[in-house]
């Protein structure tokens, strides 16, 4: 329905990465979803394999791409910047395609100039009057919509189908002319809230026959919302057009039905700041109500997926910064004279002491943000220039993923739904702080079968809770600590156990006998790596029959940020080398962690962009090693002679894929970098 060869206006369908990106991933196997032909007629050959000069040539031109595209970028992402407050969008920019060669500086006529291609189409088919194309363009100016908003606004043309559908005809896009028509194609979605709704002017519509993603748009040339819309689906969405006077009625209709429920949980705070608090608050945050400055920092670092916030009193001002998919990024700077009543303001809704400013302090602070529920666990820390503040953002509605959706291969998938099912057993999880360790632990008990047994956790903190698992928290305090707790829960008939961490001798004792016991026994423990898991368990001194009858499965773990699909261009191997290098990473530390590189393999490379918020990544995902502790390896352990690299030995034999052969596999995906795998690889 779309068609590709329409600019829609869209700052990157004029980016060439946007096309090198199609095919790039032609190379590597597996287009992303959504992922649109390449804009130009691409020849026919460029989707069949390359060899020899064709990739030479291809590659060169990817090159070239890149230094255009930067260049583009640049540009976009000045347009993108004022764009995203649709106050300030000048009409001409967002409606429709002004770049269009030959069109507006030779048009002798001052008022078709002041149109885009299809506007000025529509007006010669008639369609438009030269008038209302006129006064909606400075009812947009006026009241900062997009040309086709203030057209909406209307009346006399928000039910004239035959606009909309000359419109939708121009744009090569489909059309929706009534209410009935848009009931029956609707879809709902959490995200799309009434509110939201009604200022973008769309409605998600259910998927089109092959299965792309739809929307009903009253401005199907507006960039913001289509990428706003395609980020939350996670692949690219095309609008169709609608009649706004049927879209107007379909939504009255709705408002009951997505608009926010009512809470009648009065603990939870709501925050809901719309665009014109925002923009008013970013040009004078000096003068801006603090509760609102609060909110709207919770809302946007909660809305861009950070896990903490940190408000960090600095010489230059109140510095907030967001912890984003691992890396920290700052987000704002205010004025340090906000700082202490910012402060103060998050003690207020902490329950904490807001006169107590010398000592470090700690609190928690339910928010309803939008629609979802969220859990902050918030700290301070007395600095010099003042209180330093880390807000835990704990979203209760994220989604558990399912073992499945870890992003487990086969095997490994295999290999762990095996050992939750089997009727006792431990499996142990290692892995650097933060590596999602808890997540797998929730991921395998999301797994377990809930109905038929008793799963029972005892955890520091519990940091999610899962339905149908009893979860109890550490409380040292009262003396409620791992062993105590884990005691306490063999008593209560468990089938299923999960241990938050095996700290201690005592604990990890206890876990073995568990599992010997018949039980399934989840923890995690600090080691290296799988093998490391088994080396540590003997040095607490346990039994190494124990440990070897006891430990069915060590996972071991490493989060690595997927490269981002919208700037990736293709480079040669030698270049990510030549990079590397540059970068400090030595050719014995490529050999140590067994990262080497073909000098002549075609490397997807993230460029940076407005998705990736120019970091070249956008998201994560975990890389797995698992050494299933087999016939061999338990008579290895012992035999008393547990030596590692025997043990490691054993593994491989019997078919084990080191984490590093794992995060290859990703690099040739598409899915991440060489650079990232030293980041993350480099430091344990
Ligand atoms: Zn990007």
């Amino acid at each position: 329905m779309a068609n590709p060869a329409m600019p829609l206006g869209d700052p990157d369908a004029t980016v060439v990465v946007g096309a090198a990106d199609a095919d790039a991933t032609l190379v590597v196997g597996g287009a992303p979803a959504g992922a649109r032909p390449a804009a130009p007629p691409a020849s026919p050959s460029s989707s069949a394999p390359m060899s020899g000069n064709a990739a030479r040539v291809e590659f060169l031109r990817k090159v070239q791409a890149r230094a255009q595209a930067k260049a583009n970028e640049a540009k976009a992402k000045e347009a993108q910047a004022k764009a995203a407050d649709p106050t300030l969008s000048p009409t001409v920019t967002t409606t429709g395609a002004p770049l269009a060669p030959g069109q507006s500086k030779d048009d002798s006529k001052r008022k078709k100039a002041f149109f885009s291609p299809t506007i000025t189409k529509l007006v010669s088919r008639g369609l438009l009057s030269q008038r209302d194309a006129i006064s909606a363009s400075l009812r947009a100016r006026d009241q900062g919509t997009t040309f086709l908003g203030a057209i909406a606004q209307i009346s006399t043309l928000a039910g004239d189908i035959a606009f909309y559908q000359g419109l939708a005809e121009e744009a090569g896009l489909g059309f929706i002319a009534n209410d009935r028509e848009l009931q029956q194609m609707l879809s709902e979605a959490e995200w799309l809230t009434f509110k939201e709704a009604d200022v973008r002017g769309c409605l998600l519509l259910k998927p089109d026959d092959l299965g792309g993603a739809r929307y009903a748009a009253i401005d199907p040339f507006d960039v913001i919302t289509r990428d706003w819309i395609s980020d939350r689906l996670a692949q690219r969405a095309t609008p169709v057009v609608v009649l706004p006077a049927a879209f107007q009625t379909v939504l009255g209709s709705l408002k009951t039905r997505i608009e926010p429920p009512k809470t009648g949980d009065e603990s939870l705070v709501p925050i809901d700041v719309s665009w014109q608090q925002e923009t008013k608050l970013l040009s004078e945050p000096g003068a801006a109500d603090v509760p609102l400055v609060v909110d709207y920092i919770l809302q946007r670092c909660h809305g861009q997926g950070a896990s903490d916030v940190h408000l960090e009193p600095t010489e230059e001002g109140m510095v907030v910064r967001a912890r984003l998919d691992g890396i920290l990024h700052e987000q704002s700077r205010m004025p340090l004279a906000l700082h202490s009543a910012v402060v103060s303001r998050i003690k207020v809704l902490g329950g904490m002491d807001v006169a107590e400013r010398r000592r470090p302090q700690d609190g928690r602070i339910r928010v309803m943000i939008r629609r979802s529920p969220l859990d902050i666990r918030v700290s301070t820390l007395p600095t010099v220039l003042g209180e330093k503040v880390v807000m835990r953002l704990l979203d209760d509605s994220a989604v558990r993923p399912s073992p499945e959706q870890l992003g487990l291969r086969d095997r490994h998938l295999r290999l762990i739904l095996d050992k939750i099912t089997a009727p006792h057993g431990m499996i142990l999880i290692s892995g650097p702080t933060g590596s999602g360790k808890t997540t797998t632990l929730y991921s395998c008990l999301s797994a377990a079968d809930r109905e038929r047994r008793n799963v029972v956790t005892i955890e520091d903190p519990v940091e999610y809770r899962l339905k149908g698992v009893h979860q109890m928290q550490v409380n040292e305090k009262i003396g409620l600590t791992f062993a105590s707790g884990l005691r306490t829960i063999l008593r209560q008939d468990p089938d299923v156990v999960m241990v938050g961490e095996c700290r201690d001798a005592e604990t990890a004792r206890m876990a073995v006998q568990a599992s010997l016991t018949g039980h399934v026994v989840f923890s995690t423990i600090h080691a290296n790596d799988c093998v490391g898991v088994i080396s540590r368990l003997l040095d607490m001194q346990i039994d190494p029959f124990l440990v070897a009858s006891a430990v069915t499965l060590s996972i071991s773990q490493r989060l690595v940020r997927i490269a981002c699909k919208h700037c990736s261009v293709m480079v040669e191997g030698r270049e990510v080398l030549r990079q590397l290098r540059a970068e400090g990473v030595s050719d014995e530390k490529m050999q140590r962690l067994g990262l080497s590189i073909d000098e002549r393999m075609p490397l997807s490379q993230p460029t940076g962009c407005a998705n990736c918020r120019h970091t070249g990544y956008s998201g994560r995902q975990d890389v797995f090693e698992m050494l299933e502790v087999n016939a061999a390896i338990r008579k290895l352990i012992i035999s008393g002679n547990h030596d590692v690299d025997e043990i490691r030995r054993l593994a491989n034999e019997s078919g084990m894929t080191t984490m590093a052969a794992n995060g290859i596999q990703m690099v040739a995906d598409g899915r991440t970098t060489y650079a990232e795998l030293f980041r993350v690889f480099g430091e344990g």
